[in-house]
């Protein structure tokens, strides 16, 4: 079993409320990649990265494990570039600046390695480059996808095209309404499962997450955390951690992809404590173990022997 992960590779300049940074290592394969690692072993990241691509940042993923085979470096070019900037509540952001450099002309090409996996991660890139990894993929088991509004809105076609061909789409709730077309995110669940993906999880920010399946309706907490300081990457690191659990375990029940979904929530809650991906770069699995408690207990209804009649 490996985990083949698609996305970009980013440098990014972050603004919250809290500080400022100009440039950090970023981009959602990025993030995927760091997080799954602490689950799993086989992590086959593809992407690319320009000129100005630091050596550090690369020895940030080998140092996780992550099979760097398929990161073409392209000398012609800078790396891609992304500037937001987050409001006073953190739960919205404006996109400052989007640079694509060499992810402009990026052609994913899948190394031997990452041909095989059982579970494909695609992250945040054009619809057709997604489609394109699934053309040279041999049988995975589940492939997972991430897209976001920017897509819905500029190549709908080529989005519905791949959405076909996928088993569990992860968006939050303003993507899952505009792809829908529908505001309820119940009917929006249905109409998108109708599209494709059997499975579908709908990201709350702060409220949590829904996960819509053919067994029903599960709904996972959000973590009442103290000090956020950047949610860059929380999305992707959800991503991580739920395509990570389903690796380790390799059981895609419905319980398990609650479990997922719970594990994916708690590594989002850490991504978010510190500026990009740093708090994901050296967490104990004690740390992990002790969240996915916390989230569990989090929403624990105790029962009651005189239940309401
Ligand atoms: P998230 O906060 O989970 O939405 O992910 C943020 C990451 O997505 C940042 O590290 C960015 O570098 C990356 N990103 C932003 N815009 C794009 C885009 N259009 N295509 C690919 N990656 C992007």
């Amino acid at each position: 079993m490996s985990i083949l992960v698609v996305g970009s590779v980013a440098y990014d300049g972050i603004e919250t409320p809290f500080g400022k940074t100009d440039r950090i290592l970023g981009g959602s394969a990025t993030y995927i990649s760091l997080t799954s690692s602490y689950f799993f072993d086989k992590i086959n990241l593809v992407g690319v990265v320009g000129n100005d691509f630091e050596d550090e940042d690369i020895q940030k993923l080998k140092d996780r494990g992550v099979n760097l085979e398929g990161l073409q470096q392209d000398e012609s070019g800078k790396t891609f570039f992304w500037k937001g900037k987050y409001h006073f509540d953190l739960n919205n952001r404006d996109t400052l600046d989007t640079q694509l450099n060499v992810f402009e002309h990026f052609d994913p090409v899948i190394p031997e390695s990452g041909k095989k996996a059982e579970i494909v991660c695609l992250g945040n890139i054009a619809p057709a480059l997604q489609a394109k990894v699934l053309d040279q993929v041999e049988q995975p088991k589940q492939v997972i996808m991430d897209t976001m509004n920017f897509w819905i809105e500029g190549a709908r076609e080529d989005l519905v095209e791949v959405l076909k061909r996928v088993d569990i789409l992860i968006i939050n709730d303003s993507e899952a309404r505009e792809l829908s077309g529908l505001p309820n995110l119940v009917k929006a669940a249905d109409k998108i499962r109708e599209m494709g993906p059997k499975t579908l999880i709908i990201k709350k920010g702060e409220h949590g997450a829904l996960l819509f399946s053919a067994e029903g309706i599960f709904s996972a907490p959000a973590f009442p955390i103290l000090d956020i300081f950047d949610p860059t990457g929380a999305g992707d690191t959800f991503l991580g951690g739920f395509a990570g659990w389903l690796a380790r375990t390799h059981d895609f029940s419905d319980d398990n992809l609650r479990r997922a979904v719970i594990y994916g929530s708690a590594m989002a809650s850490f991504c978010v404590e510190k500026f990009g991906p740093e708090r994901l770069l050296n967490l104990s699995p004690a740390e992990i173990r002790d969240r996915y408690q916390e989230f569990r207990t989090l929403s624990l209804i105790p029962v009651q022997p005189d239940d309401y009649k």
